[in-house]
């Protein structure tokens, strides 16, 4: 029996990598960070029904003794490094812990492997906000990178850290460069949760309208479920390499918005309005992802469509808003 240890498992990916693993026989642990809400931060490996089938140790990205002695007790053979202050946004707001946490916390597991564990495989969440300003039309391995936020700033650290381990300690490393990928368990801050929240609310009249920032921004979004497949095939392989995860199709908020509220029979135009607050100081406009090589090398492609990921996302809402 294979053992996985995932940093951020109570996070959206990390949720939909425990099930995935479990459902091909690995022993799951995970980080559990200490908080004073312990008693929801459990709450999507419930929604999965999986809560108790995962091992969960008490660590933090920022605390590497805690790294040091998870690891000693689990010997993984493979850790996924998911764990991260993940929204853009609040980049800006806290950009040291952003980079501590996104950035430099994944060195802290590196170093951690490289101490304890050498033959450990380590899968580092690198992201397509990388690409920022982007330099090519469709992004792929080659594209050169241009962050534009704290977030992407630390992560483009990370994913190089990831490169450097790889090259100079012959660790086996990899980094997928994960467009955006969304599902009913996708936090509520994001834009695609944001408009399924509110079109649930809408339609059930708990509110009449949604707030938004820039409806122009165009992003490669693509189904969380279908991502981890990706994570763990690249695990899989003889030697580590970096990937990029999208599905090659790119849908602005604004047509987001149409497909998410023709789904309960509404128009976005009628019930959707710009707000400033929600501008930020720096935009990524548009992300488009050329997945060739993880189709052609791991046999990956994202199987959810746009339309069908809408669908699962509102109907979740609906329900449970409707609770
Ligand atoms: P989430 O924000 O849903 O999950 C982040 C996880 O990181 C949570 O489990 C959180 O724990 C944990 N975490 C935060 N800070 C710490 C810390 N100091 N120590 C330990 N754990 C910590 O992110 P996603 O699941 O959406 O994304 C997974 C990874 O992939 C992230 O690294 C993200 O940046 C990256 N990524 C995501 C993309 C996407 O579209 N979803 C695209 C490309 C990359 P807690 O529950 O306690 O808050
Ligand atoms: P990101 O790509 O990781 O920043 O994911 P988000 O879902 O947070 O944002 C995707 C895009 O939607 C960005 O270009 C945002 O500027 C844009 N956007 C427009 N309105 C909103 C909003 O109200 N909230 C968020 N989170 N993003 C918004």
């Amino acid at each position: 029996m294979k053992t996985a240890l995932i940093t951020g498992i109570t996070g959206q990916d990390g949720a939909y990598l425990a099930q995935l693993l479990l459902s091909k026989g690995y022993a799951v642990h995970g980080l559990l960070r200490r908080s004073a809400s312990a008693d929801v931060i459990g709450a999507r490996l419930s929604f999965l029904g999986i809560l108790q089938d995962v091992q969960m140790h008490d660590a933090n990205l920022t605390d590497i003794t805690s790294l040091i002695r998870v690891i000693e007790a689990v010997r993984p053979d493979e850790v996924y490094n998911l764990g991260a202050q993940s929204f853009v946004k609040t980049s800006w707001q806290q950009p040291i812990l952003t980079g501590t946490v996104s950035g430099l916390g994944a060195v802290n597991v590196l170093e951690a492997i490289r101490i304890i564990a050498p033959k450990t495989r380590f899968y580092q969440a690198s992201t397509s906000e990388m690409y920022g300003l982007i330099q090519e039309p469709r992004q792929s391995e080659k594209t050169p990178f241009y962050p534009r936020s704290p977030y992407a700033a630390a992560k483009l650290y990370a994913h190089w850290m990831t490169v450097n381990y790889r090259e100079s300690f012959g660790l086996h490393a990899s980094s997928g460069i994960l467009f955006n990928h969304e599902s009913p368990l996708r936090g509520i801050e994001f834009v695609t949760r944001k408009i399924t929240d509110g079109v649930a609310r809408i339609k059930l009249g708990l509110a009449d309208k949604l707030l938004l920032g820039n409806l122009d921004a165009k992003r490669d979004w693509g189904h969380a479920r279908d991502y981890v497949e990706a994570m763990w095939l690249m695990l899989q392989q003889e030697t580590p390499d970096d990937y990029v995860v999208a599905t090659g199709r790119t849908t602005s908020v604004r047509d987001f918005c149409e497909l998410a509220f023709s789904h309960v029979g509404l128009k976005a135009a009628d019930h959707i309005a710009m707000d400033e607050r929600y501008l930020r100081p720096a935009e990524v406009e548009v992300l488009l992802g050329n997945a060739d090589k993880a189709k052609a090398k791991l046999g990956w492609e994202a199987t959810t469509t746009l339309e069908q990921l809408v669908v699962e996302m509102v109907e979740a809402d609906l329900k449970r808003l409707s609770r």
